[in-house]
């Protein structure tokens, strides 16, 4: 082939074997294609063979990037340019031609006191679910992601932010824009990639998709822990309500997959042993955050053990403080009604546990992920220190 027509692959959304065989494809033998697959995603550095360009990583631009101070380090917010909407009614309104999806590196101390980051991954730019509280809910679902602008979430945050120092991104979770579940093959995919030990390398144990509890997609994610080396996936369920009323008034999809049948679903998942769901639970004031909520949701988990001295359920319940979204009809929590909410769970045996909030100024906490300009409302441009100026 002659290097004008010659396609240059990104192997962003693919596995080494993958890559191995589309290599194959240009005359390229598996070594070559193993020493560009490592030094890609290692490196950042293409592959040439004879002065020819024949693969390299093709990530979306950071357009925009925003950080705040935390005590255990910067909490990085960052906006990842992908192409717009290639067909349907979206794809000829203005504004939908060039995307961005956005993600965050939450910074974690170790036990030893060393630093490493969470990053949290969106599936999808915009979200279909319709979940009351969120925000990336208010902008509807925009389009899916594909596997490899996945893996370039990844990519940007180790190979293409200012590096005040060396990022050591330990924990991938599935918790930024979109429903993983609705896009769950590009997911899948996206986590084989991340696994590949000559690529990104990261643990499927390190990895947590976060669903709000499509019964459907935990089926198939099942059949995906059964594949060898994707057991100890971590799976996350946002319950956000003690009682089927309260859950289908803030989340839809509860009025087709209600909460019985989602905790069967749950319970016939092959965790792993000493493996545990993670239940996350938004505390909005005012909606399921009494003590009768409390006693519901300690009722709701009984079938996943009980929390004593010498045992631990399979479950473990993060404790969420609601970041009040965009022209939010609910405020943030008091501090005083989160912990005596925990107190109340733990007290029920309820293995609960508070997650704290990061980022939460420049809209870069849980459920304040969403493009503004796509929805046409004034742009709030941030301060380098991620406040608002107004
Ligand atoms: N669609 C997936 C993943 C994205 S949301 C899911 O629903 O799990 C990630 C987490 O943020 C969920 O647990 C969700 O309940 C929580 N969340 C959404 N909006 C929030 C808000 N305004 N304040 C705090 N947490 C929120």
């Amino acid at each position: 082939m002659s290097p004008p027509d010659c396609p240059i692959l990104d192997p962003l959304g693919m596995t080494l074997d993958q890559f191995r065989l589309a290599a194959a494809g240009l005359g390229l033998g598996p070594h070559q294609a193993l020493h560009a697959y490592r030094r890609i995603f290692r490196e950042n550095r293409p592959a040439t063979t004879a002065g020819r360009l024949w693969a390299q990583a093709n990530p979306g631009p950071i357009v925009h990037a925003l950080e705040e101070q935390t005590p255990e380090g910067p909490t990085v917010k960052f906006l990842q340019q992908v192409s717009g909407v290639q067909s349907g009614t979206l794809s000829t309104r203005p504004g939908f031609d060039t995307l961005t999806v956005e993600s965050v590196l939450i910074p974690m101390i170790g036990r030893l006191g060393k630093r490493s980051y969470t990053l949290c991954l969106s599936s999808q730019v915009g979200c279909a679910m319709g979940c009351t509280f969120c925000e990336t809910a208010q902008m509807g679902l925009i389009r899916s992601l594909t596997a490899a602008e996945i893996v370039a979430q990844w990519f940007a945050a180790t190979h293409l932010l200012d590096h005040a120092e060396a990022r050591d991104i330990r924990n991938l979770v599935f918790m930024g824009m979109g429903e993983p579940m609705d896009n769950l093959d590009a997911v899948l995919q996206a986590i084989r990639v991340l696994c590949d030990s000559n690529g990104p390398a990261l643990g499927a144990s390190n990895i947590t998709i976060s669903t709000v509890g499509r019964i459907d997609g935990i089926r198939r994610l099942a059949e995906f822990t059964r594949e060898l080396g994707f057991h100890r996936l971590g799976l996350a369920i946002s319950i956000n309500a003690p009682n089927d009323h309260i859950r289908s008034q803030i989340m839809p999809i509860n009025r087709s997959s209600p909460m019985a049948e989602l905790r069967d679903a749950l319970l016939a998942y092959p965790m792993r042993s000493g493996g545990k769901f993670c239940f996350e639970y938004v505390l909005i004031p005012g909606v399921n955050d009494g003590p009768e909520h409390a006693r519901q949701l300690a009722d709701y988990l009984a079938p996943f053990g009980k929390w004593t001295r010498d045992t631990l359920p399979l479950g473990v319940l993060n404790l969420i403080p609601y970041n009040p979204r965009h022209r939010s009809p609910w405020p943030a929590p008091t501090e005083e009604s989160v912990e005596s909410f925990l107190a109340h769970l733990v007290e029920l045996g309820v293995y609960a546990k508070r997650r704290r909030t990061k980022g939460r100024q420049m809209m870069g906490a849980c459920g304040q992920l969403g493009a503004r300009h796509i929805r046409s409302r004034r742009v709030v441009e941030p301060t380098s220190d991620g406040a608002p100026i107004r």
